[in-house]
């Protein structure tokens, strides 16, 4: 059963169960995304109605943010635990691995993508890269087939939000051989080692927004939506 906030669906799942769930629907050939939900695209959501539609269309809707998880204590809810888009997106790498499922890498800069994916197999021997491009092709087309013609099972798709999550709405009826889409946001930059994720303690103690207040400023304007998000939690009755 899903939690909704301020109309957005979020799954309680854990990283296993949404992983052994995917088995499942591959196993039927059934398309799934996974999209990662915090306080500031449920504030788009509300803003956008095609936003929200396009969260709640999907088929995991993960909580990344600590204010979802906040938002699900103060409504009694069941999510306790933070499912992040860079840790989903490791899980369903080693899964990729285990099962030789081809994966495609689409997103951010040539040089972060190759050094991502460098990092990667190193971490996953046995990964199959079917392919990769930079998030700055034009020729969406062209790309598409490519995608196609290389036998991925799996797609990584790293533009930002809601760019990412509606090039995979656009694409998924051409793609029907990719059973797995998942919008990831600055994951690449972060397997790539160009981007440093906070550290454990930070992570631990809920206050990653911190550390990336802290080194990036201009992150203040984004942050807002987090006591935004709050505070119109606690005005809505119910869910
Ligand atoms: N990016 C891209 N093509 C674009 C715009 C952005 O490939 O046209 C990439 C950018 O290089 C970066 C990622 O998308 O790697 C955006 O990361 P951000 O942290 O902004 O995304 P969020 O997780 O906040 O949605």
């Amino acid at each position: 059963m899903k939690e909704t906030y301020l109309g957005v669906d979020v799954s309680p799942l854990t990283y296993d169960q949404i992983i052994t769930s995917l088995q499942e629907r591959m196993a039927e050939e059934q398309q799934s995304t996974i999209i990662a939900v915090n306080p500031e695209k449920v504030i788009t959501a509300n803003q956008n109605n095609q936003v929200k539609q396009l969260i709640n269309s999907s088929t995991f809707q993960i909580a990344d943010g600590v204010g979802i998880l906040l938002a699900s204590k103060i409504k009694g809810g069941r999510i306790t635990s933070r499912v992040t888009g860079v840790d989903m997106m490791a899980r369903l790498l080693r899964f990729a691995a285990e099962e030789g499922h081809p994966v495609y890498f689409y997103g951010a800069k040539e040089e972060v993508v190759t050094k991502a994916i460098s990092n990667i197999k190193e971490t996953n021997p046995g990964l199959i890269v079917a392919g990769y491009t930079d998030g700055y092709e034009k020729d969406e087309q062209a790309l598409v087939r490519r995608i196609h013609e290389s036998g991925a099972r799996l797609l990584f798709v790293a533009l930002g939000s809601p760019k990412q999550e509606l090039w995979i709405q656009r694409n998924m009826p051409n793609l029907p051989n990719v059973l797995v889409f998942q919008g990831v946001g600055g994951s690449f930059d972060v397997f790539s080692g160009m981007v440093k994720r906070a550290p454990a303690a930070f992570r631990k103690a809920g206050l990653e927004w911190l550390y990336r207040l802290g080194s990036d400023p201009k992150r203040i304007k984004r942050q807002m939506n987090l006591p935004r998000f709050l505070v119109r939690v606690l005005l809505t009755k119910g869910r």
